[in-house]
């Protein structure tokens, strides 16, 4: 009699670069069947690509890059850069965040291809009293002259008060700016923002939390230097690396980061994976500390499947799956529900010009010159009468997000939370406020509006604050479990950008091919990195 083998199944709740990376990497590792769930229409995640009228968004505007040169290949593997991209001699160097690396491209496409990708060149600005502040903030005659001498006085004068006489104990996140900076800057460059961005006072944010991320706090960092460069005797090579470190560049997919990821999904398809859209999972059967099977919902079909398994990889919020495995500890699931995030939200729009305030350097080669484009890639808004965190300005990611390259394509991003009155808005009425929003800081005139669209990113940002200090029961809790895995940014709460998540999501498959070996060191993924995306301050 033949003996009839049957491939094990390891279900995978969620098709972004976590559950993407994870599928592909067992398929190209092993025998066991990936079967991927994904609830929305299309997979990416939030790194997805959404398309409106021909004209692409990319939510947040997703850079490429990562200190692993796994990730670097895996990319490359999948999208190979286009020919035109690269120096002919020698590496190219790319930065981001501060770190570089000497890279030679894997392969090179033909530079007329679509499926590659691009080597671009980052510019981001403050936009703050209707004038562009240099990113990261730098104390030069441009500065000085956008702030006026007697407000830089001013400023000079409040951050030796607060070095002479310090808040202490540091209690919150605005002793902790006040301490560093001054009392004036953490008004005019930090307050605000962050507050916009996690929807939390400063008083109310730990002063550890700063500490923490205090390192992934760019402006922060691009402060600290402003203040200290007058200061300090900073040899001419320190200044020199400051200035080469400013010239960040970084990989982007020409049709924007969820093209990567529909290519990553043809690939899983095509080597036998699964990979259903519209599919929810709803419920997880448990066998003890073991899941046997998940329950599957088919949106369009309304109708709920039971699919057994014997591996569960999980990337959807930590606080669903707690929730689905119904543990006997209410505090534990007290905890898990109460875990926070920021919500997020973002108007396509699309125009016929913008204005040019004073202190812009419009233009970027290759672009028409007179249609007040600014050069950016993304804008942080500083404004405090409007609620806009940042301007994306997708023309300069990819020209080929743009349908028409005489247009401009904008991306208005907005933090809030889940039920507020942003979220709650009409969508036409959003687009509308947002429009309002961008003329009131004379950045366009709504008459050259010609589209707009609006997108809901629910749990955008897993929060660290509140319920979040308990974390390490909850991930105790989710450790009993051994065929359950729960890797990527929501999967494990943890301020993910792709690579961490692909890295999380390839040594999860490393573990299930070791017999669980290794299982826990995957929370040693970005535990301590220190280059997220940016959002933290005018970040
Ligand atoms: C504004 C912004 C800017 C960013 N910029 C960058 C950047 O420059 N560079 C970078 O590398 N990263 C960046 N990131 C981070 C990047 O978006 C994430 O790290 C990445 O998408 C995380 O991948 P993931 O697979 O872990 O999670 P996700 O992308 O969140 O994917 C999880 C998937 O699971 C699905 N899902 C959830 N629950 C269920 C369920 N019950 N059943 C089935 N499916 C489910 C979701 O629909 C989703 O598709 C940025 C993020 C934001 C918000």
């Amino acid at each position: 009699m033949h003996k009839v083998h049957l491939k094990k199944i390891a279900v995978i709740a969620g098709a972004g670069p976590a559950g993407l990376t994870a599928a592909l990497e067992l398929l190209r590792r092993s025998d066991i069947k990936p079967i991927v769930y994904e609830a929305d229409s299309e997979v990416g995640g939030i790194s997805k690509t959404i398309t409106y009228r021909g004209n692409r968004m990319d939510l947040g505007g997703h850079r490429f890059f990562s200190k692993s040169d796994w990730v670097m290949r895996w990319w490359q593997e999948i999208l190979p850069v286009a020919a035109d991209q690269t120096p002919a001699d020698g590496p190219l160097r790319i930065n981001y965040q501060r770190r570089s690396r000497d890279w030679v491209p894997e392969t090179a496409a033909p530079a007329s291809a679509d499926a590659v990708m691009l080597v671009r060149k980052r510019l981001s600005r403050i936009f703050y009293r209707r004038r562009y502040f240099d990113y990261p903030l730098t104390l030069n005659a441009a500065t000085l002259n956008n702030l006026g001498i007697l407000e830089a006085l001013q400023i000079g004068l409040s951050y030796f008060r607060a070095q002479m006489a310090p808040r202490s104990p540091e209690h919150s996140l605005e002793d902790f700016f006040i301490n560093r900076f001054g009392n004036r800057l953490y008004h005019t460059f930090f307050k605000d923002y962050t507050e916009k961005v996690w929807g939390v006072r400063c008083q109310e944010i730990s002063a550890e939390w700063g500490a923490q991320r205090i390192k992934g706090l760019s402006v922060a960092k691009a402060i600290g230097h402003a203040i200290a460069r007058p200061f300090r005797n900073l040899t001419l090579a320190t200044q020199e690396h400051i200035e080469t470190s400013l010239i960040d560049r970084f990989l982007y997919p020409k049709y924007g980061p969820g093209q990567m990821w529909e290519e990553v999904a043809r690939h899983v398809t095509a080597r036998g994976g699964d990979i259903h859209r519209s599919h929810r999972i709803v419920g997880i059967e448990r066998g003890g500390d073991s899941v046997r099977a998940v329950d599957v919902l088919d949106i369009s079909a309304n109708s709920v499947q039971r699919v057994p398994c014997d591996y569960f990889v999980s990337t959807m919020p930590v606080r669903s799956l707690v929730e689905f495995l119904r543990p006997e500890d209410s505090h534990l699931l007290r905890i898990a529900e109460a875990l926070p995030y920021r919500d997020f939200m973002t108007v396509g729009l699309l125009l016929r010009r913008m204005n040019s305030p004073a202190g812009s350097r419009n233009g970027r080669p290759g672009m028409p010159p007179d249609n007040g484009m600014p050069p950016d890639n993304w804008i942080y808004v500083q404004e405090p009468e409007v609620r806009i965190g940042r301007l994306q300005v997708f023309n300069n990611w990819s020209p080929a997000l743009v349908a028409d390259p005489g247009t401009i394509w904008l991306g208005l991003e907005y933090f809030c939370r889940e039920g507020d009155d942003l979220w709650s808005m009409e969508d036409g009425r959003f687009i509308d406020f947002a429009a309002a929003e961008l003329e009131t800081i004379g950045l366009i005139d709504r008459r050259d509006v010609i589209d707009g669209t609006l997108v809901r990113v629910p749990k955008a940002y897993p929060a660290y604050f509140g319920a979040y200090r308990e974390f390490d029961t909850v991930r105790a809790y989710l450790d009993r479990f051994p065929n359950l895995y729960p890797v990527g940014r929501n999967g494990m709460h943890r301020y993910n950008n792709q690579d961490h998540s692909m890295l999380a999501a390839k040594s999860a498959v490393g573990s299930i091919l070791d017999g669980g070996h290794g299982k826990t060191d995957i929370w040693r993924i970005n535990a301590e990195d220190d280059y997220h995306e940016e959002i933290d301050t005018p970040s």
